[in-house]
């Protein structure tokens, strides 16, 4: 069969394509495991207005479950009201593909800005986490939790809007958004049911995941993206992940096992307050029960934290935020590391098509690559699946990640969880096969 005229390269859409008869296509913006993300110009009364239209990938159109999951992913956005969480303008279909519009953010990831400027000065990243935790206050308040909170999910706008408080401070960076629901749960409420093939599945991007995550356990809530961004601080503050190590599996035993190396102590130069460290590490605790119980609260314990004239709380995150007077010349912000950004969409080169559509294209691995800023992380070693876990699919790298060499390209993970019994006996199998290669490693390595 031939491609659709549309699809010139594999399943992308041509620039100037008319979807839904209001959006002309432009450039592509960034691609993720599900779908390529395209600028495009929306026609109304009031004129054009750029928006973000994710078009689901061609080769999974025809598969159920991520059809299903761009359907979630547009319920869920329509549950959350919230200033830091992109907001979906309408679900449309075009030539058989979902199309989920989106409001624009002219900016850049939290990953390429860790990519280019890493660690982050301390006030940017707690004003930075600040933000996040007002998206998650929102996201929770919906009874929705993320479960696939990461960089590469963080949106930074690259300005301020014209004549609003941030425009008029310099030195502040433009709006901090949240995006990709796709791997959304409602937790609370009116739930949403979950397809057969997604239960006993265990979700998240190895770097990122809490231990009940790893364990697979059946009742997460809110304290999962907690930790989450706990480990997103810590990379923004250290300048890598809290456990960087050669496979997902040694990552994901890291997170049930290890206590995270001091932030202070592994951040290069030092120079972090005591109270942030013992903040990001509150948010690392192993036991949910140990974290913040609530966005509002870690971002009460961040606010407190740092100078009230240091730190920008976004509204309704903070109950400090009405003391705050802020003087622009205070603050410390790294404005200039936002603003040399690569041209805008700069997070993803156009890619090639994945490969074409065997469901096995879901089963994603993971490779935990090399952190630039992070020479102690070790080169990118996807898991293979007999080394870590039989449960675990055979995987592919996505392709625009490997294609831009891009160092820290995590996709989320997908692996069938076993029955309870059975995942502890594997959870130790794996950490059997991580110590022997450790041993290994160390015997052959001494030679
Ligand atoms: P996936 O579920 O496939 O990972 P995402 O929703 O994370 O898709 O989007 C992939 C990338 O597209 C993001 O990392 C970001 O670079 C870009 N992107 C997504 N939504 C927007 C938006 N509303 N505005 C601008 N860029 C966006
Ligand atoms: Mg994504």
């Amino acid at each position: 069969m031939s491609a659709p005229e549309d699809a010139p390269e594999g399943g992308r859409l041509s620039p100037g394509l008319r979807v839904a008869s209001r959006y002309t296509v432009g450039e592509p913006l960034g691609e993720g495991t599900s779908g390529i993300v395209y600028l495009a110009r929306r026609e109304g009364d009031g004129g054009e207005e750029p928006v973000a239209l994710k078009v689901i990938h061609r080769h999974l159109s025809g598969n159920r479950q991520i059809y299903r999951r761009f359907q979630r992913e547009a319920a869920i956005l329509k549950r959350i009201e919230g200033d830091h969480v992109v907001k979906l303008l309408e679900l449309v279909e075009h030539d058989g593909l979902l199309v989920l519009a989106l409001e624009y953010v002219d900016g850049g990831s939290l990953e390429a800005l860790l990519q280019r400027s890493s660690p982050l000065d301390a006030d940017l990243a707690v004003h930075i986490a600040l933000e996040i935790c007002a998206a998650l206050e929102a996201a929770h308040e919906a009874g929705v939790i993320h479960r696939d909170l990461k960089p590469a999910n963080v949106l930074i706008e690259r300005q301020a809007p014209p004549g609003s408080r941030r425009a008029a401070q310099a030195a502040l960076p433009g709006r901090v958004r949240v995006v990709d629901f796709g791997l959304a749960k409602v937790v609370r409420g009116e739930q949403m049911t979950t397809s057969l093939t997604e239960q006993d599945m265990i979700f998240g991007t190895p770097e990122y995941m809490a231990p009940e995550q790893v364990r697979g356990d059946e009742e997460l809530d809110d304290r999962c993206d907690i930790y989450a961004l706990g480990c997103m601080l810590y990379e923004m503050t250290v300048g890598s992940v809290p456990f960087a190590k050669r496979t997902a599996i040694a990552v994901m035993n890291a997170h049930l096992t290890e206590i995270p190396p001091s932030p202070r102590s592994s951040r290069p130069g030092g120079g972090l307050p005591s109270g942030l460290e013992a903040v990001i590490l509150r948010a690392l605790s192993k036991r949910p029960e140990d974290r913040y119980a609530s966005a509002r609260t870690f971002a009460d314990a961040l606010a407190a934290c740092v100078s009230h004239a240091q730190v920008i709380t976004p509204l309704g995150a903070a109950a400090a935020s009405s003391a705050q007077e802020i003087s622009a010349t205070d603050l410390n912000l790294t404005r200039s590391a936002l603003e040399h950004s690569p041209t805008f969409p700069g997070d993803l080169p156009p890619a090639a098509p994945a490969p074409p559509g065997k469901d096995l294209a879901l089963a994603k691995t993971l490779p935990v690559e090399a952190h630039p800023a992070a020479p102690a992380r070790p080169a990118a070693s996807p898991v293979a699946s007999s080394a870590a876990s039989p449960t675990l699919s055979s995987a592919q790298v996505p392709a625009a990640a490997a294609r831009a060499g891009r160092a820290r390209a995590a996709p989320p993970v997908e692996i069938a969880s076993p029955p309870r019994s059975e995942r502890w006996l594997w959870i130790l199998v794996a950490i059997v096969f991580a110590a022997l290669g450790m041993i290994l490693g160390t015997l052959f390595g001494a030679r």
